[in-house]
């Protein structure tokens, strides 16, 4: 089954997406979630939190905060990279009187060179540093892979008479393939007026067009990067607006494929954006929240309950080797809120977050998890009995 998706031709989805002031310290975001809970009219003590994260260590921080902030250790909604079993509401909605679900996709960030992507993993023989997240990281590559593929092999040049000329790798060119990147040609390569693409000569592995006016238009570049008397790679002027993604993708709901069908729409707006892991972990929150949201509304188990479903983006800053644990951010993305009476509403991002922070920082009722270890390290043990097997 091929995979596609409207959100990938949405250019504007990442700059909807701001980063830039809003940001919120994670120690400082889950006090005011429980809060914002609260201010719902959920009931303290009565709250069951769930957290859709990746498996990756580096998400234990914030579980942690979780565990504290709500008093409860949080259900399991999560999938590696963020992805939300949905299948999971049921027996979540069983668990708890009002329910608080959270949903995000994690990204590492090293202060040292600010790079987006990567996390020191302090467990290591040499503490290295490593793809963060990795399964995000790991998807992204053959699709990196196949757009430098294609930088380097389309060849910008000007015959003598000045003509613009576009020469393509002819693997590039095998429209019907299973798999890979497909070109845009008619964006980029002339048609003359029967619809015949206008063939200026044929090379042994590649084809030489006359290039669109489209083209030379949209890439508003200098003579030098048409050059004469040989070719020039199209490089980073292949824009997402040019090309696509064929990949055949699983298709079983929620299974391994997920997070991959999340993505494949948006794939040209990642493999060009300067941060690649950065962009589709964004975009992954957004994808899931759109998706999640229309699972929890049609859950019979959450029908007239409290409910608050958020979702936002973890920044895992990379830890110093002195550190147990990262500094990790949270980027709100948006909120569905569900009362009792049935009545419901979507914050959006620049609502939630003012939401968030109007509300106290200070919450009263976390408690401490030192002391609630130690209080079940001194209670009495419980012997377990197997009696009832000898009386079968
Ligand atoms: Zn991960």
């Amino acid at each position: 089954m091929y995979s596609s998706s409207i959100i990938g031709s949405t250019q504007t989805i990442l700059d909807d997406f701001k980063l830039d002031g809003m940001m919120i310290r994670y120690s400082q975001f889950v006090p005011r979630l429980y809060n914002f809970c609260l201010s719902l009219g959920m009931e303290a003590g009565k709250i069951m939190p769930s957290r859709a994260f990746c498996s990756d260590e580096s998400q234990g921080f914030p579980i942690i905060l979780l565990a504290k902030q709500f008093g409860a250790f949080p259900f399991n909604h999560g999938r590696v990279g963020g992805i939300v079993s949905t299948d999971r509401h049921g027996p979540h909605a069983t668990h708890g009187q009002d329910m608080m679900i959270i949903q995000a996709s994690h990204v590492g960030y090293e202060p040292e060179n600010q790079e987006f992507g990567v996390y020191r993993r302090i467990q290591t023989h040499d503490c290295h540093h490593s793809t963060n997240c990795g399964k995000i990281s790991g998807t992204l590559k053959w699709y990196l892979d196949e757009y430098h593929f294609a930088c380097e092999n389309i060849f910008l040049e000007q015959n003598n008479n000045g003509q613009y000329q576009v020469s393509i790798n002819n693997l590039l060119l095998h429209e019907d393939r299973e798999e890979g990147l497909l070109l845009e040609l008619e964006k980029i390569i002339a048609f003359d007026h029967n619809g015949k693409a206008e063939l200026v000569r044929s090379l042994s592995t590649a084809r030489c067009f006359k290039a669109s006016n489209e083209l030379i238009e949209q890439l508003k570049i200098s003579k030098d990067d048409w050059p004469t008397g040989g070719g020039r790679a199209i490089g980073s002027l292949l824009t997402p607006e040019l090309f696509k993604f064929r990949r055949q993708l699983n298709s079983e709901i929620e299974g391994a494929a997920q997070l991959e069908k999340n993505l494949i729409g948006a794939m040209p707006l990642i493999v060009t954006h300067p941060a690649p892991a950065l962009a589709a972990a964004q975009i992954l929150t957004q994808v899931e929240f759109d998706r999640t949201y229309r699972t929890i509304i049609n859950e019979p188990g959450y029908n007239n309950r409290n409910l608050l479903f958020i979702s936002g983006l973890h920044i895992d800053i990379s830890p110093r080797e002195d550190q147990i644990f990262p500094l990790t951010k949270f980027v709100p993305w948006a909120a569905y809120i569900q009362k009792t009476d049935g009545s419901h509403v979507i914050l959006e991002q620049q609502e939630l977050f003012d939401a968030l922070i109007a509300l106290d920082v200070q919450n009263d009722q976390q408690i401490d998890l030192e002391k609630e270890i130690q209080v079940m390290e001194e209670t009495e043990e419980v012997q377990i009995s197997y009696d009832f097997l000898s009386k079968k």
